[in-house]
């Protein structure tokens, strides 16, 4: 786990208007080539035929810039061009894994074409790009401004740029960085993700979601109100369109800075840390509750894995059959299933009073520490009695 690892550095980039037209030209073809991925790839599929990967590129690519309808693919850098083939060719292999249940986690939707007004992107491999000095090249579109917020570890071997639909644009470049493993700590947790707090932690501390999120969301969801009422094509439109971009950018800033806080809290203060596999915990909510609070959970186990990655801990994700919270922490209990209302009970075979979140972020860290112990086993996933079984060891030997 320690040593070297990848992770991405992002940083906003300022293009003079001759670049940001060149670059519009980019995000275009690539655009379109992305989009043209997907229907052959489609195409071939409804007609049962299969198709290579180089077969794909030659067609939307070589073959095509040969058509008037897309000669001026050849006008932009074509490593853009063979990354989008290669993007697309990801996202259409992630749904058909998904689809074949080669893949875990919850179901790939059918990627979804690249639209004009969403967010834009090129990626570059080390013959598209180069920093020259401070700034950053970018093959046919020229020198690019970069504030530098930070330096980076070492000498990228990729680039992403970025143009958001707010009008800003980023350099995301791919880069390796050393592990810096934090002194050991004796101290676990397991984490209960939650609706009224963003998490629960087995310690029972609360950690809430920023109040700013909240007042955000509620004027996003107003400002995509007003945009949908403006006529298509206006100038209003255009406007209220850019407006909800800006807030979207400020709840996404907010979310991602928390997030970041919280996990790198979580990670110093504990060796190990547990939360329930999202796939698992999505199907005990119900949908509405899950379509606003998955975003920010997904995020956050994201931010836990890397730091975790990168200070030497250990982050580990529990599969869960049946609600932690029919099951009491202290003696293993099982005593039924209690409604979303009931937020503290008292186990009726030991007497221990519970906080049902806090009880639940019991149960994970002891699920977690057992799915831990059995990792070198045979694979199998122990069910969740032989795991209460030993967490209930685990407590009465400590
Ligand atoms: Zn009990």
């Amino acid at each position: 786990m320690l040593g070297v690892m990848q992770v991405r550095y992002r940083y906003r980039i300022y293009p003079a208007p001759g670049q940001q037209q060149a670059l519009a030209r980019v995000f275009g073809c690539a655009r379109v080539v992305y989009n043209d991925c997907l229907a052959l790839r489609d195409a071939c599929h409804a007609a049962g035929e299969r198709i290579s990967d180089t077969e794909v590129q030659r067609r939307v690519i070589t073959v095509a810039k040969r058509t008037p309808q897309r000669a001026w693919l050849g006008e932009v850098a074509s490593v853009a061009l063979v990354q989008a083939c290669q993007d697309a060719r990801r996202a259409y292999r992630n749904w058909f894994d998904s689809l074949a249940g080669r893949r875990q986690g919850p179901k790939i939707r059918h990627p979804r074409p690249r639209r004009k007004h969403g967010r834009q992107s090129i990626r570059l491999t080390r013959n598209g790009f180069a920093l020259h000095g401070g700034r950053l090249y970018v093959a046919k579109v020229g020198d690019i401004t970069v504030a530098w917020s930070r330096p980076l570890p070492s000498v990228p071997s990729s680039v992403t740029v970025i143009r958001d639909p707010d009008g800003r644009y980023y350099a995301s470049f791919v880069v390796q960085r050393q592990s810096t493993p934090l002194p050991a700590s004796d101290r676990e947790a397991g984490i209960d993700l939650g609706l009224a707090s963003l998490i629960v932690t087995s310690d029972g501390e609360a950690i809430p979601n920023p109040r700013f999120l909240r007042t955000a969301s509620r004027r996003l969801r107003r400002a995509q109100r007003v945009l949908s009422r403006r006529q298509e094509g206006s100038a209003n439109r255009a406007r209220a369109r850019r407006r909800v971009a800006v807030l979207h950018r400020k709840v996404r800033e907010t979310r991602l800075d928390h997030a970041h806080k919280t996990a790198l809290r979580l990670v110093r203060d504990n060796q190990a840390v547990y939360a329930e596999d999202l796939a698992v915990a999505g199907l005990m909510r119900t949908r509405l509750a899950k379509s606003v609070a998955d975003a920010g959970w997904s995020q956050l186990l994201r931010c836990i894995e890397e730091k975790a990655a990168r200070y030497g801990r250990t982050f580990g994700r529990v599969g869960r059959f049946e609600p932690t919270s029919q099951v009491c922490s202290a003696c293993g209990v099982q005593d039924g299933p209690k409604p979303l209302a009931v937020r503290e009970w008292t186990c009726q075979a030991c007497g221990t009073a519970h906080d049902r979140d806090v009880n639940a972020a019991k149960n994970i860290l002891a699920a977690g520490r057992a799915e831990r112990l059995n990792a070198c086993g045979d694979g199998v996933r122990p069910r969740l009695a032989a795991i209460v079984a030993e967490a209930g060891t685990h407590r009465s030997a400590a």
